[in-house]
């Protein structure tokens, strides 16, 4: 018993190793009140991109989308569709039937995956979309879809593209891992028919590209009337939702409303979130496809969650914070922890194991105390990436609110991505700050789940049902 108290009382004058990682990264953690702070600055940004005045400085460009209306219900057909941007490109065919909802087999799906070479990413646009309208082919012979008559294609495209109207869009930049060449400024509907054309034996209509945060709202508003946002935490992030008409300034017309597309990852571009920003943060925006552009992105999303945690425990060790000072080669590499390592290190019913086996393959030789402090490092630098998300979507949530001259909201948010789907904690922690911050906002999450492939082909259907009651 004695022995026992001693060594207790010998653990406790030993530091808790989180408390040094605590320290180390104390401008990661961001309080309720730095968060009602960086709402703010959204709210303002989301005003300056939509005012017809300060949209072209704007860093948040919020495009129109010209989706008007979220489903009633009472779509249908059969689409063809395309889902390029996300984590892996797609071809699905998508049957959708009237009065049914989403949980009740009311949107059938066959999909297939199609690899996009690397070197199509960052080759010429061309090659890139070949290959997408190639694989379209060959998903059409497979699935033996029939090409006696003229099939509706609907294309999730996920990058910012201006849109005069559903089925046009110039892409006004790359981000994450794409940058092919010859595409900016272009019309990508037309890029898109261009390649099936020269592909040639489809007869296909290419009705509506959209954004996959537009999709993931549409697919979740088909289940529920009170989905009017779409937020995407994967490779990438955005968020879109339905803005008075009156207030989108880029589209004529002031009665009802018009989904945004806010492309909120260029959310500090010009500044707003510098007294945020931390070493970590400017070093992987130097090392990346587009310094300068997408810095929310950067803070938050899949592409550089591992990038962050990597960098953190590299400075951590050359400091001799971590592994008696001792750093590998591999520990030096770019790319070599991901997001998916974030993820697992922080499934805490596996104790420490993740943490410990990702250390050991990177040739590194932790003690426990080492496997807590990195595994801390991976739950700031993740909790920062829910922390941010929550601030966006506050600031939106509470424009939606004043918009309506709200008291109280109640309102849906469809999510789908890689991060939100994969991290054990991330949801949890996500819903807990926005509720906290939005104590008036009764919000709802739904996992919308392949939401940015179904949901094109929905907006299809919205607009086909909505100019079949223009003729009638
Ligand atoms: C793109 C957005 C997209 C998001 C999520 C961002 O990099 O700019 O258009 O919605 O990624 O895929
Ligand atoms: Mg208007």
């Amino acid at each position: 018993f004695v022995v026992h108290l001693v060594a207790s009382f010998f653990s406790k004058l030993q530091e808790d190793p989180t408390k040094k990682v605590d320290r180390f990264l104390y401008a990661m953690h961001l309080h309720d009140d730095q968060l009602s702070d960086i709402a703010a600055r959204f709210q303002a940004e989301l005003k300056k991109g939509l005012s017809v005045e300060s949209n072209a400085a704007a860093a948040v460009k919020m495009l129109p989308t010209h989706v008007r209306s979220t489903p009633d219900g009472s779509e249908k057909g059969q689409f063809l569709a395309l889902d390029l941007g996300g984590s892996r490109f797609k071809v699905l065919q998508v049957k959708v039937r009237e009065g049914m909802g989403m949980r009740r087999g009311g949107v059938e799906l066959v999909e297939k995956t199609y690899p996009v070479p690397k070197e199509l990413h960052i080759g010429r646009g061309t090659e890139l979309f070949d290959h997408v309208s190639e694989s379209l082919k060959d998903f059409i012979h497979e699935k033996n879809i029939s090409l006696e008559k003229k099939q509706p294609l609907a294309f999730t495209f996920s990058f910012p593209c201006e849109q005069a109207t559903l089925n046009q869009g110039l892409l006004l930049n790359w981000s994450k891992n794409f940058r092919a060449r010859g595409l900016q400024g272009k019309d990508v509907v037309q890029a898109l028919r261009g390649a099936i054309n020269k592909t040639g034996g489809m007869d296909v209509e290419v009705l509506a590209m959209v954004n996959d945060t537009v999709a993931t709202m549409m697919t979740c508003g088909f289940d529920d009337q009170y989905c009017e946002v779409g937020l995407i935490i994967g490779t990438g992030t955005n968020a879109c939702y339905m803005e008075e008409l009156r207030n989108v300034d880029l589209v004529e017309g002031d009665e009802g409303r018009m989904c945004v597309n806010t492309e909120w990852g260029a959310f500090g571009d010009d500044g707003a979130l510098k007294d945020y920003i931390t070493e970590f943060d400017r070093d992987v925006d130097a090392a990346s496809n587009n310094p300068g552009k997408q810095i929310l992105e950067k803070m938050v999303s899949g592409m550089y969650l591992g990038e962050l945690v990597r960098l953190v425990v590299l400075k951590m060790a050359k400091l001799g914070l971590l592994f008696e000072g001792h750093v590998s080669d591999a520990l030096r590499t770019k790319g070599t922890i991901t997001t998916e390592h974030v993820a697992a290190m922080e499934e805490y019913k596996n104790g420490l194991n993740n943490t410990r086996n990702l250390l050991v393959d990177l040739d590194l030789s932790p003690t426990p105390d080492d496997c807590v402090a990195v595994q801390h490092v991976s739950t700031i630098v993740s909790f920062r990436s829910s922390n941010l998300v929550a601030a966006g979507l506050a600031a939106i949530l509470t424009r939606i609110k004043q918009n309506r001259n709200l008291r109280t909201l109640r309102i849906s948010v469809g999510v789908d991505g890689t991060v939100y789907k994969m991290h054990p904690q991330y949801p949890k922690r996500l819903q807990k700050v926005v509720r906290r911050l939005l104590p008036e906002c009764h919000v709802r999450f739904v996992l919308s789940d392949s939401g940015s492939s179904k949901g094109a082909a929905l907006v299809s259907a919205v607009a086909q049902r909505l100019a079949l009651r223009r003729r009638q």
